[in-house]
């Protein structure tokens, strides 16, 4: 990992992001603060962050319109920071391309564990980069592109992550408990109802239908089963 990781920090109260970026430079990473949405902005096209830590209620804006407009045309690691909670926003900080998402007061102990984790997923490792072939998708995991029949997909990171999970295992069981821990995090404490929410949406940019589907299939009460390469030629 690069010396300094540049870490956009986006939170307009000095007495969270002064101690949080002491602590983040004492952690080793280098951390430029914003402290409005317009400011944010202007810093990610300036500093080019490693990771975005964003807080949802800014002088100027919401943090959730950041990060969709982060989003637009990067795939940087985002952590939401926010003093809400609830079962919506967590679903909500994830439906706009957030990756993670801390409720304050959090630690920063905490917080760094979660930027780690982060960089270690968003780094593609040599031994994991290959392609993929299942039915008419190819999954390319050292460029992250898939195509359905030939066409590209347009993936969120969440999603591509459960396809390449459930892919790699393909004709296997994955548990909804393995899913939640290496495409979120072993610490999430949301309501699995997120993995369903993506689940849904993979279907859908998939072309399966939930009653009769060609590539992920549930399992009631264990988890999910993305079809094996051969479920495919036998076809007729
Ligand atoms: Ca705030």
């Amino acid at each position: 990992m690069a010396a300094s990781t540049r870490i956009l920090l986006v939170e307009d109260e000095a007495s969270i992001s002064e101690p949080l970026a002491a602590a983040l430079e004492r952690e080793g990473f280098a951390p430029v603060v914003a402290r409005t949405a317009a400011e944010a902005l202007e810093l990610f096209d300036r500093t080019d962050p490693d990771v975005v830590l964003l807080d949802l209620m800014l002088p100027d804006g919401d943090g959730r319109d950041v990060c969709r407009e982060l989003r637009q045309d990067s795939d940087v690691p985002i952590i939401m920071l926010t003093a809400r909670g609830t079962e919506v926003d967590r679903i909500v900080g994830l439906e706009i391309g957030a990756d993670d998402y801390v409720v304050k007061p959090f630690s920063s102990g905490e917080l760094v564990a979660r930027i780690r984790a982060l960089l270690r997923r968003a780094q593609p490792s040599a031994s994991t980069a290959r392609e993929l072939n299942i039915g008419d998708l190819a999954i390319d995991t050292a460029s992250r592109r898939v195509s359905l029949s030939g066409e590209p997909m347009e993936l969120s990171r969440k999603e591509y992550d459960l396809l390449v999970e459930l892919a790699a295992h393909a004709g296997e069981v994955v548990t909804r408990e393995d899913l939640m821990a290496s495409v979120w995090d072993s610490n999430w404490f949301g309501s699995t109802k997120t993995l369903d929410v993506h689940i849904g949406w993979l279907r859908k940019k998939l072309g399966d239908d939930s009653n009769d589907p060609r590539y992920v299939h549930t399992v009631r009460g264990v988890g999910f089963r993305f079809a094996a390469p051969e479920e495919f030629t036998s076809a007729g």
